[in-house]
């Protein structure tokens, strides 16, 4: 017997979930979400740094991290839940006079919608956490109200708070596609391995998976994964104190204090070749990133490697996010392409989402990142893509 639910959202990582209890709270109906991993949170989520910023350059990922910043700020106390949170704040090092144009414009762009963003020189910036290499920095951008969560704790806390508003949680169910009505005008449902359930809303939460789903039901998302590797360290003399997350802008290389060490991570040449392919490469490890990493913090110099990973990016061609609605295809949701910054946006993506879903008025206008753009030559510039 073909099951019959008001709502199916795919993928159980931060954005299905927060989706699923943003749609349950809504009082929606039946909410199904449906997870391929026998556990939540295996995707890029699990694999993420867990940074949360409103240094953007594009106005519309401002906004987003304007309001989804204070949700996970407010979570513990809001929903009684536990979640790791700290609040250093992202300091973004310039060591080039043209590219620091760009991050002034920005940080100015950022304070008229309300942000702090402050410009620091450079003593003012190796204050900030000492032993950093400040040499030929022309800038820095400070954002006191950007910091660090813990991605499983923001996942698994809206899973908790969708269930408590009678979210059924499915795990170990893939979805092999999105079914449409005959004509191909609205969605009907979709079919798993365990058989059909028909549902008016579908929301396409599968992360850097998304695309392969779309294309079920005759979509094509402009969607590449892209590989980021990641590197932790063990305590060394001279790590940093505080977690604030920096990031050198010439490079993308960027670091953060985890336990006694650090977290690391830049972009590889490579990364920008699409694939799905998350090996680690410890040559790599070796040649570029650590010397990198000892020329912005030297004291990297005497840390041990503890872990390595790869995760992926789910990169769109404007490195925005693609949101809402699909023309043609009513009852169908996107929820993707957050180009390395979903996780910090998850908690107003799914809110935005169920507003548009029960048609309230949306907390954040997201209709500039309607998949149509693309079609339509309407692309959005963002600079700072770490
Ligand atoms: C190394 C790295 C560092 C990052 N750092 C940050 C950061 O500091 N700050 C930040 O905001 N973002 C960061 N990101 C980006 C962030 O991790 C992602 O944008 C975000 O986690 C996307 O969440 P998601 O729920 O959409 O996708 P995912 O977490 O990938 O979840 C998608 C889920 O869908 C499931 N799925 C896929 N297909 C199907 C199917 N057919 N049926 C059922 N289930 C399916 C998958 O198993 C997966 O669990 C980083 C990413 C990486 C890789």
């Amino acid at each position: 017997m073909t099951e019959t639910v008001d709502a199916v959202v795919v993928g159980g990582g931060a954005m299905g979930t927060s989706i699923a209890y943003h749609l349950a709270a809504t009082g929606l109906g039946r909410v199904v979400l449906l997870e391929r991993e026998t556990a939540l949170g295996t995707g890029s989520t699990g694999r993420c740094a867990g940074g949360f910023r409103i240094q953007f350059s594009s106005e519309i990922n401002v906004r987003l991290s304007l309001a989804s910043v204070p949700l996970i700020r407010r979570f513990s106390d809001e929903h009684g839940l536990p979640l790791d949170v700290d609040v250093d704040g992202y300091l973004f090092l310039v060591r080039d006079e043209a590219a620091w144009a760009g991050y002034r414009a920005a940080a100015a762009m950022q304070r008229s919608l309300g942000a702090r963003v402050e410009e620091l020189d450079a003593v003012a910036a190796a204050a900030l956490i000492p032993g950093l290499n400040v040499d030929g920095v022309v800038g820095a951008t400070f954002g006191p109200d950007d910091g660090i969560a813990d991605p499983s704790g923001l996942t698994y806390g809206y899973a908790t708070l969708a269930r408590r508003h009678g979210t059924a949680i499915r795990l170990g169910t893939e979805v092999t596609a999105i079914r449409a009505s005959a004509d191909g005008s609205r969605v009907t449902g979709v079919s798993t391995r365990d058989g059909d359930i028909d549902a008016p809303i579908v929301v396409n939460a599968a992360g850097v998976w998304a695309g392969p789903l779309a294309a079920t039901c005759g979509l094509d998302l402009p969607l590449e994964p892209q590989p980021r590797h990641v590197v932790t360290t063990s305590g060394f003399p001279g790590a940093p104190t505080r977690r604030t997350l920096v990031i050198d802008a010439s490079t993308m290389f960027y670091f953060h204090r985890e336990g006694a060490g650090v977290l690391m991570g830049m972009p590889r040449l490579a990364d920008a070749v699409a694939t799905f392919d998350t090996v680690v490469d410890d040559r790599w490890i070796a040649d570029e990133l650590l010397p990198q990493a000892i020329g912005v913090l030297p004291a990297i110099e005497d840390a041990g490697l503890a872990r390595s990973w790869v995760g992926l990016y789910e990169m769109t061609p404007d490195h925005h996010a693609i949101l809402g609605p699909v023309d043609g295809l009513a009852g169908l949701y996107l929820a993707n392409g957050f180009s390395g910054h979903g996780f910090q946006h998850a908690p107003i993506v799914g809110k935005v989402i169920s507003e548009i879903v029960t048609g309230a008025p949306p907390t954040v206008d997201v209709s500039a990142l309607r998949l149509e753009r693309f079609a339509r030559g309407e692309l959005i510039g963002e600079s700072h893509v770490v």
